[in-house]
C-alpha cells in the first residue's frame, strides 16, 4: 500500500489539479451569465458583483477587459492592479480559448491556479473572466485526501496483519506440534502421536503421520524381534559362523567362532589377522577370485574344521561356517587304521591258505577237487577284497597325488596289454583311439589303476562284442572313455555303483570275483586328480565310463617335455 501511495502520488495530484481546473471552468461558465449582465454598466457595479460572488464561492474572481485592464477583482482593488494583458491565461482567453496557469501572484503574493475563459457577447469577446484558487489551499485539500488514504491504508494493514497473525498462529501451532513429534521420533520415542483437529489438510497430515509412526513402530519391533531371534539362532549354532565383507574384513561372527579365532578382538579385522593359517588365506583368496562356493578342511591348532564358504555375488560378502570335524576325523582314522591292520593281518593267512589249497588241488580229483576249486575262488575273492581295502585306505590316508606328465598315447595301449589274455579268452575285440601325444598331469600308477579297474569291469561284464577305449582333448579337458557292449546297468543302480561294496547283481559279481570296491577306488583317484568320473549305460546294450581330467596348459607340458 505504501508503494501504491508513493508511486501514484504524482498521478493522483495531477488528476486532482485537473479536476480543480474543470471545476473552475464550470465556475467560469456559470459566472459568465451574471457578469455579462452587468458588464456594460459602470465598473463599480461589476466590481461589487465580483466581490460578492467571490465571498460566496471561496475562489478569487477577476474580470479583465480586452486590453488587459482589470475591471473587477474579488480580493483586490482593480484600480491598484497592473495590466493583465501579458498574463498567459489572459492572453489565451482573449484569443478565444479557455486557458489555465499555475504561478505566483504578485497581487496576492501567493502561488495560485488560474482558469481564464473569454466572456462572449453577441459573438464578440468583450472581456475575460478568470477564477483562481490558492495552490496552498489546493495542496491542503490534496494532503487531507492523501492523509485519509494513508490512515485507511494503515487501518487495512493493521487488520490484514492481525488476520495474517491469527491465521499463521492457527497453522503454525499444529505444524510446530508435528515438528516436535518428528524430533521425538528421531530420538527413538516411537510411541509419540500428534493430536490435531483442524478439519483441513493438516488434520489429514497428522492422521497420516500417526499411521506412519505406528507402522514404523510395528516394523521396528518386528525387525528387533527377528534380529533377536536370528541372534539367538546364530549363537546357538554349534558351528563357528563368520561373515567377511567385500574388503575381507570381519562383518559378523558368533560366539563359537570367537573360540576358534586366535585373537580376542576380531570385529573389523582382516581375515588373515584373525586366523593366521596359510591354508585359510589361500582358501579365502580362491573364493574372492572365483566368487564360487567352496568347502575345505582346515586344520587350526590341533583341530580340524570343515569350512564351507558361500560367496554373495551382489554384496561381495563371504559367509563361512566352521564345523569341528576333529572327532569325525579321529574316528575315520581309527576305522582306517583298523581296516589297514585287519587287512594286513588277513593277507598273510589268506595267501597261505591260497598256496595250500592250490597244492591240495593238484593232488585231488572228483568232488574233492571241485570243493577245493570253490575254496580257491573264495580265497581269491577274499584276497582281492583285502587288497582293494588296503588300496582305498592308502588313498584316503595320503589324500595326495604325486603329479607328473603322463602321455595317454602310451599309457592306454600299455594298460590294454595287461588284458590281452582275458580279451582273447572271451573272444572280445578291443579298439583304442587316442591323440598322441596326449599329456595329462597325473599320478601314472594311480591313473593306471583307474584304467585297470574300468577295463576289468568292461571285460568282466561283456560276453560278446567289443571294448572301445578313447582319449581326446575337448576344450580344457581330457576325456577318456571306456565303452563296452556288455550287459549294461539298469538306470536305478547308476547313482549308487560308485559306493563301496555296491554291486548290481551279487551272485554274478561274486562269481566273477568282484569286490564292489573297484569303482569306489576309481572314483576316489579321479577326484584326487580334480577330475570327474561319469557313467552312461543301457541294459543289454552296453556301458560307457567317462573320465574327465583337467587339461595341462601348454606351458606346463612344454616344461615337462
Ligand atoms: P565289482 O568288483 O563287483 O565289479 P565295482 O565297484 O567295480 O565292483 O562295480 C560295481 C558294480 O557296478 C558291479 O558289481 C557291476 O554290477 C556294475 N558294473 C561296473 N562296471 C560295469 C560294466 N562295465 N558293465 C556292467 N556293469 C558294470
Amino acid at each position: 500500500m505504501v508503494l501504491i501511495i508513493a508511486l501514484s502520488y504524482n498521478a493522483v495530484r495531477k488528476q486532482f489539479i485537473a479536476m480543480q481546473i474543470t471545476d473552475l471552468r464550470d465556475l467560469n461558465a456559470s459566472l459568465s451569465v451574471s457578469l455579462l449582465s452587468v458588464i456594460d454598466l459602470r465598473n463599480n457595479d461589476l466590481d461589487q458583483l465580483t466581490k460578492s460572488l467571490g465571498s460566496e464561492i471561496q475562489a478569487r474572481i477577476t474580470v479583465v477587459d480586452t486590453i488587459g485592464k482589470v475591471l473587477a477583482d474579488s480580493e483586490s482593488d482593480p484600480l491598484t492592479m497592473k495590466n493583465h494583458r501579458r498574463r498567459p491565461e489572459i492572453e489565451q482567453a482573449l484569443s478565444g480559448n479557455i486557458a489555465h496557469a499555475r504561478r505566483f501572484s504578485t497581487t496576492v503574493e501567493k502561488n495560485m491556479l488560474y482558469v481564464a475563459s473569454p466572456l462572449v457577447k453577441n459573438g464578440q469577446i468583450v472581456a475575460v473572466v478568470r477564477t483562481s484558487i490558492y495552490l496552498s489551499h489546493l495542496n491542503n485539500l490534496f494532503h487531507q485526501i492523501i492523509n485519509r488514504i494513508v490512515k485507511i491504508s494503515l487501518l487495512v494493514i493493521i487488520v490484514a496483519l492481525s488476520a495474517a497473525f491469527l491465521l499463521a498462529r492457527r497453522y503454525s501451532k499444529p505444524i510446530n506440534q508435528l515438528v516436535s513429534a518428528a524430533r521425538q521420533i528421531e530420538q527413538g520415542k516411537l510411541e509419540t502421536r500428534v493430536n490435531i483437529h483442524t478439519n483441513d489438510e493438516l488434520d489429514e497430515l497428522a492422521e497420516s503421520f500417526n499411521a506412519m509412526t505406528a507402522e514404523l513402530n510395528r516394523l521396528l519391533t518386528d525387525f528387533a524381534r527377528q534380529r533377536d531371534e536370528l541372534q539367538t539362532i546364530v549363537s546357538a549354532v554349534p558351528s563357528g559362523l563368520l561373515v567377511l565383507n567385500a574388503a575381507g574384513r570381519v562383518a559378523f561372527y558368533n560366539r563359537e567362532f570367537q573360540k576358534i579365532a586366535t585373537q580376542k578382538e576380531i570385529q573389523d579385522k582382516y581375515y588373515w589377522e584373525i586366523l593366521r593359517q596359510p591354508q585359510f588365506t589361500e582358501f579365502i583368496k580362491g573364493i574372492q577370485e572365483n566368487r564360487s562356493n567352496r568347502t575345505q578342511e582346515i586344520g587350526i591348532d590341533d583341530k580340524t574344521y570343515l569350512c564351507s564358504a558361500t560367496a554373495d555375488t551382489t554384496g561381495g560378502e563371504i559367509v563361512l561356517i566352521f564345523s569341528d570335524i576333529s572327532e569325525l576325523k579321529a574316528v575315520q582314522r581309527l576305522k582306517r587304521d583298523f581296516v589297514v591292520n585287519v587287512s594286513h593281518e588277513l593277507r598273510t593267512p589268506l595267501t597261505a591258505i591260497k598256496g595250500f589249497v592250490e597244492t591240495l588241488q593238484e593232488e585231488s580229483a572228483g568232488d574233492e577237487h571241485r570243493y577245493l576249486t570253490i575254496i580257491a575262488r573264495h580265497t581269491e575273492r577274499l584276497i582281492n577284497i583285502v587288497n582293494d581295502l588296503l588300496t582305498l585306505s592308502e588313498l584316503e590316508e595320503k589324500n595326495q597325488i604325486e603329479y607328473e606328465p603322463v602321455d595317454l598315447g602310451d599309457l592306454l595301449p600299455d594298460t590294454v596289454k595287461i588284458f590281452e589274455e582275458h580279451l582273447q579268452a572271451k573272444n572280445l575285440a578291443i579298439e583304442i583311439e587316442t591323440d598322441s601325444p596326449l599329456i595329462v598331469r597325473a599320478d601314472p600308477f594311480k591313473l593306471q589303476q583307474v584304467l585297470i579297474n574300468l577295463l576289468d569291469n568292461a571285460i568282466k561284464y561283456t560276453e560278446k562284442g567289443k571294448v572301445t577305449v578313447k582319449a581326446h582333448q575337448v576344450g580344457n579337458e581330457v576325456q577318456i572313455t571306456i565303452a563296452d557292449t556288455g550287459c549294461g546297468i539298469p538306470a536305478e543302480h547308476l547313482s549308487r555303483i560308485f559306493e563301496r561294496f555296491y554291486v548290481v547283481d551279487k551272485s554274478r559279481s561274486r562269481q566273477l570275483g568282484g569286490t564292489g570296491l573297484g569303482l569306489a577306488i576309481a572314483k576316489h583317484i579321479v577326484l584326487l586328480h580334480n577330475g570327474h568320473l561319469a557313467v552312461e549305460s543301457q541294459p543289454e546294450k552296453g556301458t560307457i565310463f567317462k573320465i574327465i581330467l583337467p587339461c595341462v596348459n601348454k606351458k606346463t607340458s612344454e616344461s615337462y617335455s
